[in-house]
């Protein structure tokens, strides 16, 4: 039986190892010789190239798609889907999901594969619905994860109900690299016999396992496999395509790809990976077998670890390491795939670095327990559900019948905002809406190439307290700054902020204001939100700390904020 190979490169191979940062015009000189080789599909679209298209590359992500589409004329084109949350981090109405998939189709998508982060397919029924709806290829995913309660015959329990909703294939989706040979192959197995479907095996090569498991599943008659070019495989990337290839050459599992045309393709993602050196944390590059001992998916503490060790301060690297699997613990055992992924690791580092665990808890966690992103694999802790959301009743119907309808409201805001083009620019405001309304108006540049990799702080001169983190999630890198309360600090940047201002509201963590809930003179009680910060595209309420009057307000919907910027000043009532 013939092995069939998704090429990853325009998709996870660079989200893993660079940024998310390849640029369209440095894939398109290589399509016509790609287009050629014969692979199953290319997965080109999705993930975290929509998000880092707009907030880093000034590109439209679907002109983007348009351009891949007109170039690859022979091989499907594939997108990953987060299924509710489409490419955001949040559930959308069931609105604004169809209308995504159907311009996703429209613009050149063949193969849609649909996951939802906590395995729950109530997230996954409507865009599987519409992307069968417009002749789609439907893959259902499985996001394979070890706990106390994730077993081979959940997930096959799992394949079953996917199958039942008409999808064509299953992946695998093995996104921190934990699957062992045998896992794998009383997996692919089981849903080879039990099922009807083509299974594709994904994986990372993390844990360094991967080449193994990766055999094994052909062995149990994997259908498909997806891999990288090798100038862009290993590290918490895929297996290198041309060596799986060559592995299965001249076996019954025999690719049927040539060599020949591959070292084409080589040559010229060489020159790339040299070009887009900047970018790439050599820890990602690395085994790392922490991933065996702590289930967290390989670069996602790379970056922190390395500012740690060069401010002499590791001793919070392994305090993370050991909150991690506590936080995910409390939350149910979620997968750690987007959003959860960041939903935890950012919970975690928040519970570290405030000394308190869960004293500060970001918005999409309070939603999270409330079961707005669908019921947890596990019983959540009922004692820290209580502490972050009181008694309030969690949910238990589809988190998505409770989202009025959206898409008007977005195409009315932009269409007064006079951002809006065509179609598809009001589903990337509703995707990303602050950003997106910057890229929309044009007022957002290419960034720069980076000289020396991102989060390498060499440079940095601050002293010997760590203030600056990168943190990397699912190849998407955070950038987080963190200040003690009332560190007297000169923003480098002159932003206006020019200092602290006493008593004033100040910005905890460096971020964006999302929202501004009040207005100058309006009468605040302690506790009463006054405003909304994202920061590590995680959505953080701001609190007044006493009751008092809002005398002045500093920063503006929109306005980037540093650690410590002052935010608002409210005055007390009894002054
Ligand atoms: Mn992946």
């Amino acid at each position: 039986m013939k092995v069939k190979i998704t090429e990853t490169a325009f998709r996870d191979a660079h989200q893993s190892l660079l940024a998310t940062r390849m640029r369209t015009r440095d894939m398109v000189p290589i399509i016509e010789e790609m287009d050629k080789v014969g692979y199953h599909a290319i997965e080109a679209w999705g993930g975290a190239t929509f998000d880092t298209c707009i907030r880093f590359l000034n590109e439209d992500p679907w002109e983007r798609l348009r351009i891949l589409k007109e170039n690859f004329t022979e091989t499907p084109l594939q997108m990953l889907l987060r299924g509710q949350n489409l490419l955001g981090y949040k559930h959308y109405a069931d609105d604004i999901v169809t209308k995504f998939v159907e311009k996703s189709y429209e613009n050149g998508i063949d193969i849609f594969r649909i996951f939802d982060a906590m395995n729950d397919i109530r997230n996954m029924q409507q865009s599987i619905k519409v992307a069968k709806e417009q002749g789609a290829h439907v893959q259902g995913t499985i996001s394979y994860t070890i706990s106390p309660v994730h077993t081979i015959d959940k997930f096959v329990e799992f394949a079953k109900e996917l199958e039942a909703l008409e999808c064509d294939s299953i992946a695998i989706k093995d996104m921190a690299g934990l699957i062992t040979p045998s896992v794998v192959f009383e997996l692919v197995s089981r849903l080879k016999e039990e099922t009807d479907l083509l299974v594709n095996l994904h994986s990372h090569c993390t844990s360094g396992m991967t080449p193994i498991s990766y055999y094994a599943a052909c062995q149990a008659g994997v259908d498909i496999l997806d891999t990288a070019i090798s100038p862009i495989a290993w590290g918490t990337s895929q297996p290198p395509t041309e060596s799986i290839v060559a592995s299965l050459q001249g076996t019954e599992f025999d690719t049927g790809l040539d060599l020949k045309a591959l070292n084409q393709i080589k040559k010229y993602f060489e020159t790339l990976r040299e070009k887009y050196e900047g970018y790439i944390d050599p820890i990602s590059e690395r085994i790392d077998t922490d991933v065996l001992m702590y289930q967290i998916p390989g670069g996602m503490l790379s970056n922190l670890i390395s500012q740690l060790k060069q401010q002499n301060a590791l001793d919070r690297y392994q305090d993370v390491l050991e909150e991690m699997p506590r936080v995910r613990k409390d939350m149910g055992y979620p997968p750690l795939v987007t959003p959860t992924s960041q939903i935890v690791g950012i919970q975690a580092v928040m519970n570290v670095i405030n000394g308190e665990r869960y004293k500060i808890v970001s918005n999409e966690v309070k939603d999270y327990m409330k079961g707005y992103y669908g019921r947890a694999p596990a019983p959540i802790n009922q004692e820290i559900a209580k502490k972050i959301i009181g008694d309030e009743e969690p949910i238990t119907c589809r988190p998505a019948d409770l989202i009025e309808p959206e898409y008007e409201n977005f195409k009315k805001e932009g269409e007064e905002l006079g951002i809006i083009k065509k179609e598809e620019d009001v589903l990337t405001l509703a995707m990303l809406p602050p950003v997106a309304k910057q890229f929309l108006k044009g007022d957002l540049e290419e960034e720069a190439f980076p000289e020396a990799h991102i989060g390498n702080g060499s440079e940095n001169d601050l002293g010997a307290i760590p203030t600056e983190y990168s943190v990397e999630v699912d190849g998407d890198i955070f950038d987080v700054k963190i200040m003690p309360t009332g560190y007297l600090q000169i923003d480098p940047n002159g932003s206006g902020n020019i200092g602290p201002i006493p008593g004033a509201l100040t910005a905890s963590m460096q971020g964006m204001v999302l929202k501004i809930k009040v207005n100058t003179g309006d009468k605040v009680q302690k506790g009463t939100v006054v405003a909304v910060l994202e920061a590590m595209k995680m959505e953080n309420d701001i609190y007044a700390e006493e009751e008092g009057i809002v005398e002045q307000i500093f920063v503006e919907e929109g306005d980037t904020v540093n650690a410590g910027d002052n935010l608002m000043l409210i005055k007390p009532l009894d002054e």
